[in-house]
């Protein structure tokens, strides 16, 4: 009656090989048309574009996803849409004498972020409220 067990125990579970083996990502193809000069390189995209960059009102040190230089981006600051309501509501309220003062606020700002090297708009960022 004992003799049934080893032989039980003899037989590997199928399941684990299966685990053991893993599936390679199909990578993403892309269709680009190579022109004079071109160098597609899509892994290197996708690596740089996994790298969480934290954007701000400040520069920000990181690798250009264009031109792959590491640079301190450039910080420019643009009206946004949230001034312009800001203020067209302020003129609908009776407020008009008023309505600047959204584009005196800096945290009200979009702040775009660009590689200094190759001019590439990377980001922007607008602060919350
Ligand atoms: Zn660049």
């Amino acid at each position: 009656m004992d003799s049934s067990q080893p032989a039980f125990n003899a037989a590997p579970p199928p399941s684990y090989l299966n685990q053991q083996l893993p599936q390679p990502q199909p990578c993403v193809t892309m269709s680009t048309q190579p022109g004079p000069g071109f160098h597609p390189q899509p892994v290197a995209q996708a690596q740089y574009a996994l790298a969480p960059v934290h954007l701000g009102e400040s520069p920000v040190r990181m690798v250009c996803p264009n031109c792959r230089n590491e640079i301190l981006t450039n910080v420019s600051t643009e009206h946004s849409t949230r001034q312009h309501i800001i203020a067209a509501v302020m003129c609908l309220c009776g407020l008009c004498c008023c309505s600047c003062l959204p584009y005196c606020c800096d945290s009200c700002s979009l702040y775009k972020h660009s590689c200094p090297s190759c001019r590439m708009h990377i980001g922007s960022y607008c602060p919350p409220l």
